[in-house]
């Protein structure tokens, strides 16, 4: 259930957009003070609808303290209606702006797509975070899910050699000693861990290189061990 925090010192505007979003399902919450709202916004909302004129501190101030340090979504309710304000408004970070007198139908599409977008974006961001990509696309990496697709086909890795693929790409270009990897996929040594790493490398090779005897992104570093040489995209 999405928590919203109304700051409106108008308790009767107040009462209407709660009846409104306790219909739509939502949690409400209200406080007619700008300093608490502040905090409210901070440690509980999922979106926050913010009136300019508030008796303690400006809504402006309460929208441009709120985002220092979060983006959750601000929708502001003013009775100033030009231009300049709304821009201005905007500029200090609201989501969205509506203009008392308000039909509170109207508000409650205004929050749904606010929370939508905001959604929209935060999926965005994990998964573009969440895949690293190199040489234009033939190799993506994508550790939330734990795939990774060369040539446009999702390849099938052991853990350990997921682990392993992972160690060198985020060190790419620099070379790892067999040891480091063993220490990085393994978390010890054991005896024997060259040959083990080796054939680890063999098998990623066979499953992400289209030729694995010329690798595109596992190279060996004769006497060292191996380092990564693919190119990542930018994104
Ligand atoms: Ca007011």
């Amino acid at each position: 259930m999405k928590r919203i925090l109304i700051i409106e010192d108008e308790k009767k505007i107040a009462d209407i957009i709660k009846i409104y979003l306790d219909a739509e399902g939502f949690e409400a919450a209200w406080t007619s003070s700008g300093i608490e709202g502040i905090s409210r916004a901070l440690g509980w909302a999922d979106l926050v609808i913010l009136d300019l004129m508030l008796p303690d501190i400006e809504g402006e101030e309460v929208c441009r303290r709120v985002r220092l340090t979060s983006d959750v979504p601000i929708i502001m309710l003013t009775a100033k209606s030009s231009e300049e304000e709304r821009v201005r408004g905007l500029g200090l970070g609201a989501d969205d702006y509506v203009i008392k007198p308000f039909s509170p139908r109207e508000l409650m599409l205004r929050i749904k797509a606010v929370l939508k977008r905001a959604d929209g974006g935060r999926e965005r961001d994990a998964a573009n975070s969440a895949h690293v990509s190199f040489n234009g696309g033939i190799l993506v990496i994508n550790e939330a899910r734990r795939e990774v697709r060369a040539n446009g086909q999702q390849v099938e890795l052991t853990p350990v050699e997921f682990k392993a693929l992972l160690a060198l790409s985020r060190n790419a270009g620099l070379a790892l000693t067999r040891a480091q990897l063993i220490d990085l996929v393994y978390g010890y040594s054991f005896e024997g861990f060259d040959r083990t790493v080796d054939a680890h490398i063999k098998n990623i090779r066979h499953k992400i290189d289209a030729d694995p005897r010329n690798p595109l992104f596992i190279q060996t570093v004769y006497g060292v061990g191996y380092r990564f040489i693919g190119l990542p995209d930018e994104k």
